[in-house]
């Protein structure tokens, strides 16, 4: 194997963002390190290669600029109102949120900054919750974007490994998959597994699975950060939880690569591991079909602002906080009610100004360019060029200049759920109405104002209130918008070192875990509820826990 003549004392079991971290670490402390992965050397950084590289940090300079004040109170009391901890598992959980919180709020910027990564001025604000002050979201904008989006996140850590690397004290083993975990006097002592055969598969594409040997490698501990369930649609429907959000769709796009496939869960359970809240997880309703597929069954997530107005599958509008941007959860569930999918109906001057797409590749000017590309792309004429090719080629997007022919384009495209156009008319006319006056008793179009008020969102984000009928704003579009799968929100139970535990709450010797397997730490630190950018900031803030303890 590829790793022969090397002794590890750790080996490191996934070449995503948390296992570069955990290696990272490891390596500072004089540990020798084995990292593996099932993919080639081509997909190093896993899906944060391909996330936008958004993070949440609390109280940072940007933040200041833009004139918003954020604390770590703040923060964590947002956290809690949308973690909503109920279970006696939730301990680790909860002790790792406040960990995170904390980090978020102190080193976290200027050890990032140390390492090489800046952010964009205009801080985002993602899921705002909508509903009451102590429950969930982000009372104030925290979502940090890297400049260079994901690649950015990706590079300084990638440029770690290599020098590790070079100094011997970190051996890379590619197209190595981990089938099981090697357990000795009760504890883990290594990992055994396949070799595959190599494969020139883009990165982010499906790579094969062709065995081409095998291998046993031992070692005085085991990281597993070996990612989600997101591509799993099997293990995604298993654990849905019918009871809070209904049954899961049939159809379901993918917002990640398919080696997200898993599988490592159900091999680190038979190994004695514990799993806890495997039913919580985060998939987004603004999924749309790539035109441009990289990965089996690519879905791509709006990132919208706060203006399009947003039905159910029957034409019903949705409520606070079923708001663009406002709460996942609340609106997958209110979807799913309907059935299974929902509409965006919203003027050109919406998309132009409200529409981001989710992903490295779908904001070059921010993971490529410089200032002038990213001033031109969002301040430009039109939509991002990304936003432009899906509204042109997307399967989902359809563009009119009037209502009837936009729903009967829509009734094209959903002919089992057939709506009616006098009812989506009488809605939208009722919304443009409350534009009269500067307050109004729409929930929306005070969110809408309400954004407004944050300098950012006046200037990138959040379009001017106007009449979606007045054909002075159109084109008028509509998206048929799908659930894409993305986040695992539980997974292995591991504490505050790291440390994997059984199902009865006792370490497991010789395993920890880090990242998305462990549900961004501790077993879920998230709990119910995400507040966006946590998914990379728990890869960094447990994969450290899990390098300096292993
Ligand atoms: C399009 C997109 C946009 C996103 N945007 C954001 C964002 O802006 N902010 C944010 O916070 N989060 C974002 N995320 C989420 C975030 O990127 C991921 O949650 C995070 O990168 C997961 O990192 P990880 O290291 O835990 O796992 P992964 O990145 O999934 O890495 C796991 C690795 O383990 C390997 N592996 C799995 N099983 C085995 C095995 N048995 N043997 C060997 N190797 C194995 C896999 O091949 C993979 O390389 C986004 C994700 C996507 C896809």
């Amino acid at each position: 194997m590829a790793d022969q003549g090397f002794t590890p004392d750790i080996i490191i079991v996934g070449a995503g963002l948390a296992g570069m971290v955990a290696a990272h670490e490891a390596v500072l402390r004089g540990r020798r390190v084995l990292l593996m992965d099932q993919e080639g050397p081509q997909s190093l950084g896993g899906q944060a290669f391909w996330s936008l590289g958004g993070l949440f940090m609390v109280n940072t300079p940007e933040q200041r600029r833009m004139g918003i004040r954020d604390s770590a109170e703040l923060a964590l009391s947002d956290w809690m109102g949308s973690a909503q901890f109920d279970r006696a598992e939730d301990a680790n959980p909860r002790a790792l949120a406040e960990g995170f919180v904390e980090w978020s709020a102190g080193d976290m910027r200027p050890w990032l900054q140390g390492l090489g990564l800046r952010w964009f001025p205009v801080v985002g604000w993602a899921e705002r919750g909508g509903a009451q002050a102590h429950g969930h979201g982000n009372s104030v904008p925290r979502f940090h974007i890297t400049w260079g989006t994901g690649t950015g996140v990706v590079a300084p850590f990638a440029a770690l490994m290599a020098d590790h690397a070079a100094t011997g004290k970190l051996r890379l083993a590619f197209r190595h998959r981990a089938t099981r975990l090697i357990i000795q006097n009760g504890a883990v002592m290594g990992v055994a597994g396949d070799v595959l055969a190599e494969s020139d598969a883009p990165r982010g594409a499906s790579s094969g699975r062709e065995t081409i040997g095998a291998f046993e490698q031992r070692a005085e501990a085991v990281i597993l950060t070996t990612g989600g369930i997101g591509a799993n649609h099997d293990l995604v429907r298993k654990h849905w939880p019918t009871d809070r959000l209904g049954s899961a769709p049939k159809q379901m796009i993918s917002g990640v690569p398919d080696y997200v496939d898993g599988k490592m869960h159900a091999i680190a359970a038979s190994a004695g591991a514990g799993l806890i809240n495997e039913d919580r997880m985060w998939h987004y309703c603004e999924g749309i079909q790539n035109w441009n597929p990289i990965w089996p069954n690519h879905g791509i997530r709006i990132l919208p602002g706060p203006s399009s107005l947003w039905f159910d599958a029957r034409g019903d509008r949705m409520q606070a906080p079923c708001l663009p941007g406002f709460d996942t959860l609340s609106t997958l569930r209110r979807i799913l009610q309907a059935g299974e999918h929902s509409w965006f109906i919203l003027t050109q001057k919406i998309i132009e100004k409200e529409f981001a797409l989710s992903g490295s590749e779908q904001n070059p000017d921010l993971t490529d360019g410089g200032w002038r590309d990213v001033f031109r792309a969002r301040l430009g004429k039109g939509a991002t060029p990304a936003v432009e090719a899906f509204k042109e080629k997307g399967a989902d997007f359809i563009v009119a200049d009037d209502l009837d022919t936009l729903i009967n384009r829509m009734n094209e495209l959903t002919p089992d759920h057939p709506l009616d156009p006098d009812h989506i008319r009488a809605q939208i006319i009722a919304r443009d109405g409350q534009l009269t006056n500067p307050f109004a008793k729409d929930a929306q179009i005070t969110a809408i104002r309400g954004a407004r008020a944050y300098r950012g969102d006046r200037l990138i984000r959040t379009a001017k209130p106007h009449a979606i009928l007045d054909a002075a704003n159109g084109p008028l579009i509509a998206v048929r918008l799908n659930v894409l799968t993305r986040k695992s929100l539980g997974g292995l139970h591991s504490d505050a070192q790291g440390r994997v535990l059984t199902p009865a709450g006792d370490v497991l010797p010789g395993l920890f875990a880090a990242g998305e397997v462990c549900g961004f730490g501790g077993g879920g630190y998230h709990g119910y509820n995400a507040l966006e950018g946590t998914f990379l900031g728990g890869c960094l803030y447990s994969g450290r826990l899990a390098g300096q303890n292993a």
